[in-house]
């Protein structure tokens, strides 16, 4: 699944319009998309995880 690592709160379900093939861009923020771990590369595949299972890294981007 994709997801928008600024908005989407993890533990809620990522928005429909991120997984549309289309979607590159997060679509209120502007940034890519992201279908696996920034660190690790590991896909996505649940969103109730808020961390990457294999290496620990945060899915969500803290805000800068
Ligand atoms: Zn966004
Ligand atoms: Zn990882």
């Amino acid at each position: 699944m994709k997801f928008c690592p600024q908005c989407w709160n993890p533990g809620h379900t990522a928005d429909p319009i991120w997984q549309n093939v289309q979607a590159r861009f997060c679509y209120l923020c502007g940034i890519q998309l992201r279908a696996s771990c920034a660190n690790c590369g590991e896909l996505v595949v649940s969103t109730r995880h808020r961390f990457c299972p294999i290496c620990g890294h945060p899915y969500k981007m803290a805000k800068t």
